[in-house]
């Protein structure tokens, strides 16, 4: 079987295409643990000059210098193309990632185009703020005359970007640090996970048509080492990272010593809390559909589901019968609801977790195993855990799979307690028949976002982001190229 892309050898840099230093990787589909392709690695001398590349266009190369609009014409070509190319970007990541076929189709591919679409908007209407005319003292003569003036805050580009990815969701990742970087004039050079390499490579088969100028964007592969590099070079001036805490707060730590500014999106280990009043049986479906979503491998999935004691029995029955009946296999099929993690590393993290689930004395409902019949791939079942405290483990830590914690409370009170008593603070959900008292406890809970009864269904067009150590900055909505923006105050005096 042929994919799309898995045809790219070499790594995009400064325009052209480059035999990779570090020789070929086998990828790996998921699904069946078979190599579809093998992708270009870079070495470390190849980020040097993919860095170098990305300093001189910015530098000296008309991409930083065109308006907003002009900018916004090109990246329209680059949304263009993408939608194009739909269904082989989506074929690419079933083969990457693993990732069931409608949420490939919606969640992996056309909402991150539609992202960019929604963002290519917001910067055409990116103006100069003008700010009032304003009276000042004189600082040297408080007697003399006064001073008056306004002020003008122009945006401008940050500079050279390193945007580093991880594989769950990434064709969503690359594209969310491609599209608000270069429409706010930046140069990068982006660095996919090693599983995901197409996903982040494609884009230079598009650069390439819409004729992107040479060294706005570089594409490089490799692990570590590589990523070291983009996070500890002089020559740049931000890195967008979306990943693991961990590597979060290595890359922080890197890019200290040249005080580079840092944009992090990171783990989560989010609440659902479904209150007395709720629609127990929407809840339990919405908990256990979400919980399948790439087996788990989301950042925003709630994973501790907060249930009202008197509710608990009727959520729990639900969900394992949700669980029980939903098919699991190679989303090259496309009734599978929910396909494989990403790697054997992964399934043996996600395993030791349900055993230390099981040590700490969570009753298992369902799953906790690998599914019959499945025994090529990586797959492990829908598994929810009741009588879960907080203070366990598994309701700590952010396991990336398919493991949910039903965990019981009393009142409102305690379920805001136990929802904040978390390192992390990306995502949220409650479920109430009364919105309003819904809406009081949203605003409660120190997280990027909140939703409410299910929400609008899909991530609008809003910011997303984490509080503690979920992250720093946001991602989407209308201000989302600030972040790749420097504010600029040019002060004028009037009557001079
Ligand atoms: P990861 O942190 O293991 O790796 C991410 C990237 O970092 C890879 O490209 C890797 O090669 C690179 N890397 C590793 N060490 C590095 C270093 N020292 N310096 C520079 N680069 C380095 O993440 P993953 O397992 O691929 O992705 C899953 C994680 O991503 C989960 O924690 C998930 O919650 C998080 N995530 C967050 C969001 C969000 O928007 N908040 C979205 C998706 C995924």
């Amino acid at each position: 079987m042929t994919i799309a892309f898995t045809h790219l050898d070499r790594i995009y840099i400064d325009g052209a295409w480059h035999a990779p230093g570090g020789g070929s990787d086998p990828v790996i589909n998921p699904a069946t643990e078979a190599t579809f392709a093998h992708a270009p690695v870079a070495n470390v001398d190849q980020v040097d000059t993919a860095i170098a590349a990305a300093r001189e266009a910015f530098d000296n190369g008309p991409w930083p210098r065109m308006s907003m609009n002009e900018r916004a014409d090109v990246m329209a070509d680059m949304a263009r193309a993408l939608r194009a190319r739909q269904s082989q970007i989506a074929e690419l990541i079933i083969a990457e990632v693993g990732c069931a076929q409608p949420i490939t189709h919606g969640m992996q591919v056309d909402n991150p185009i539609r992202l960019l679409e929604a963002a290519i908007g917001h910067a055409r209407r990116d103006e100069p703020e003008r700010l009032p005319i304003t009276i000042t003292p004189n600082a040297f003569a408080p007697d003399g005359p006064q001073a008056i003036g306004g002020t003008t805050v122009v945006r401008e580009p940050f500079g050279v970007v390193s945007a580093i990815t991880g594989y769950n969701f990434p064709f969503l990742l690359n594209l969310a640090k491609i599209g608000p970087a270069l429409l706010a004039g930046c140069t990068m050079v982006l660095k996919p996970s090693p599983f995901t390499p197409f996903s982040a490579l494609l884009f230079g088969e598009i650069a390439e048509e819409i004729g992107l100028p040479k060294g706005v964007l570089n594409i490089v592969t490799g692990g570590i080492e590589e990523g070291q590099l983009l996070c500890t070079d002089e020559r740049v001036d931000m890195i967008t990272f979306t990943g693991s805490e961990t590597v979060g707060a290595s890359i922080m730590a890197q890019a200290a010593p040249t005080l580079k500014k840092v944009h992090l999106e990171l783990g989560g280990k989010s609440a659902m809390i479904v209150r007395e009043d709720a629609d127990v049986q929407r809840a339990a479906g919405m908990a256990a559909m979400m919980l399948s979503v790439n087996a788990g491998q989301g950042c925003a999935i709630p994973t501790r589901h907060l249930v009202h004691n008197s509710l608990r029995p009727a959520f729990a029955a639900t969900v394992a019968a949700i669980a029980g009946q939903l098919k699991i296999g190679d989303p090259a099929d496309p009734s599978v609801a929910m396909g494989p993690l990403i790697r054997e590393s992964q399934r043996a993290k996600v395993e030791h977790y349900i055993k230390l689930g099981h040590d700490a004395g969570a009753t298992l409902l369902c799953g906790g195993k690998r599914p019959d019949g499945l025994d090529k791939g990586y797959f492990t079942e829908l598994t929810f855990f009741d009588d879960v405290t907080n203070d366990m483990q598994i309701a700590q830590d952010e396991i990336f799979g398919p493991v949910g914690c039903i965990i019981g409370f009393d009142t409102d009170e305690e379920a805001i307690r136990i929802a904040n008593d978390s390192r992390y603070g990306l995502n949220g959900a409650v479920e109430t028949a009364d919105a309003a008292k819904g809406y009081e406890m949203a605003l409660q809970i120190r997280a990027g976002s909140v939703a409410l009864n299910g929400g609008t269904g899909m991530m609008s067009d809003a910011p997303i982001g984490g509080y503690k150590r979920s992250g720093i900055g946001r991602e989407y909505g209308p201000h989302w190229i600030r972040e790749y923006q420097h504010e600029k105050s040019v002060f004028y005096p009037i009557g001079k």
